[in-house]
């Protein structure tokens, strides 16, 4: 069979088009204007995904047919033979594939290449489970694939090691004392694409600027063995900290490479063992490395499928504010609270910021003022360089918001201040005070949490990881004037 290989822009790297059965293969690469101009991304993550594209049919040279259409059906009746295609990553790109198929454009659908565990493997191990709990499929994922094993049991004794890895960011220091990550050179390619996206008027949110991620597998090689080398040891103990002039802390960068499919989980993963073994990073940043790549982005993939299209609608807590258009517009300038604003100011200007100011901040800053969670998971997939539509559900639906009621986490990831105050140094910068509220000074998510407990009173007192907190909110002497507040609130 000698039908062309049609790739994707997240299907760049050599273990999807090298493999046994397509070396040599005729690879079509397909720029549509389409679906390039549907939502309105991050500036950055268009660059990203062309310059892949453009840098990987450079390096195919005559190998690569490369199509600029308005749409996909286009470019295949372009090539004039049907070709053959991975599964792609999505609901809606899968749709299309399948009317390819019927219409004779695509002659076969291959399994995705871009992660470890297939989707069959995951099926035997989720059975009917209606639940699903991170650390158990974690466990399943390192037997399966040996990582970090010493026989049947795990490597040091323990599975997780994240007791370790929730350090307070270091006193009075401005950023961590370690190498500063990977960047990529500009080249040629990242120039047109720069005046290519000037000219093309896409609609776009954020700030161009220089490129930060690796868009190719040579790239990411390269990006991969200098945060081994580099700066995975520091990695695990900081993984939860924000410093606010260190916006890349002790972070991989990879998730951009991977999600782009230009470097294979399991080469991270293998990597990270490596160091380990080799006495180059310490067991708890490898494992905290190793559990955020074969536990947590395998898993949110997995489940992307498994909950299926409806569960972005999910609305558990019944939250129906749209996103505000300081928000949407990322006006990081209008917003006052410093932590929210260096946040939004992050993906303002990078398109990116690592998962703590995500879930601690962002996520709950919008569950705290119960943001409407499909507009939220859509925001995050498009703001960000490194979203994807499987990415962003089991992480914003699920463990995010807590709209599908549970079925990923066992509580809703919400917090106050105190808490922020203690991983970042963020409060000391700001108008207002952790410690407070109500007031001019109230930070708005120690009373935000207190709002939040309150709105979901029930709920949270029937759950004991958090009745607790029930109980003191019931406690507060100032939460009647806390209350209205907060109802009062327009700016943040
Ligand atoms: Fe954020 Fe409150 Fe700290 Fe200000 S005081 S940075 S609003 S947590």
């Amino acid at each position: 069979d000698t039908a062309p290989l049609w790739l994707f822009a997240d299907q760049l790297g050599p273990h999807v088009w090298d493999t046994e059965e397509f070396a040599g293969r005729e690879i079509v690469i397909v720029e549509s204007t389409r679906a390039l101009g549907r939502r309105r991304h991050h500036r950055q993550k268009l660059h990203l995904v062309l310059s892949g594209m453009r840098h990987l049919a450079e390096q195919l040279g005559d190998r690569a047919t490369y199509l600029r259409t308005d749409t996909y059906r286009e470019a295949l009746e372009q090539v004039g033979r049907p070709v053959v295609v991975h599964q792609p990553t999505s609901f809606p790109a899968s749709d299309m594939v399948r009317r390819f198929v019927k219409e004779g454009l695509v002659t076969e659908v291959r399994p995705t290449p871009t992660f470890a565990l297939g989707k069959d493997e995951f099926d035997d191990w989720a059975g009917d489970r209606e639940t699903f709990r991170m650390e158990e499929f974690y466990r399943a994922q390192r037997e399966r694939f040996s990582v970090l094993m010493d026989g049947e049991k795990p490597v040091g004794g323990k599975w997780n090691y994240d007791h370790d890895n929730r350090e307070s960011p270091p006193k009075g220091a401005e950023r961590l004392e370690v190498k500063a990550p990977w960047k990529p050179r500009e080249d040629g390619i990242d120039e047109q694409v720069r005046a290519d996206l000037d000219a093309a008027g896409y609609p776009t949110v954020g700030n161009d600027g220089p490129r930060r991620f690796a868009v190719t597998h040579e790239e990411a090689t390269r990006a991969l063995r200098h945060f081994v080398r580099h700066r995975l040891d520091t990695f695990g103990p900081y993984e939860d900290a924000v410093l606010e002039q260190d916006w890349a802390m002790a972070h991989s960068l990879l998730s951009v490479p991977m999600n782009l499919g230009a470097l294979h989980p399991l080469e991270a993963v293998h990597a990270a063992e490596q160091a380990y073994h080799d006495g180059g990073a310490r067991l708890s940043s490898v494992e905290g490395f190793v559990r955020q790549i074969l536990g947590w982005r395998e898993y949110v993939w997995q489940l992307y499928w498994r909950f299926g299209r409806g569960y972005t609608r999910r609305n558990h807590l019944r939250a129906r504010t749209p996103l505000p258009d300081w928000w949407t517009d990322l006006d990081a300038d209008a917003v006052t609270a410093n932590c929210l604003s260096h946040a939004l100011g992050g993906v303002r200007d990078r398109g990116w910021t690592h998962h703590i100011p995500r879930l601690m901040i962002l996520g709950n800053h919008a569950m705290q003022r119960g943001y409407r969670p499909a507009e939220l998971n859509d925001w995050f997939a498009t703001a960000f360089v490194d979203g994807f539509a499987w990415v962003m559900p089991a992480n914003v639906i699920g463990m995010s918001q807590h709209a599908d009621g549970g079925r990923m986490a066992t509580k809703p990831y919400a917090s106050g201040g105190a808490y922020i105050d203690r991983m970042t140094d963020l409060c000391s910068g700001c108008a207002f005070d952790p410690k407070v509220r109500v007031g001019e000074k109230a930070c708005p998510f120690t009373a935000g949490y207190w709002q939040f407990v309150h709105r979901h009173e029930e709920m949270l007192a029937g759950n004991n990881r958090t009745a607790r907190a029930v109980a003191t909110m019931k406690r507060l002497t100032d939460l009647d004037a806390l209350l209205e507040q907060e109802s009062a609130r327009e700016e943040f």
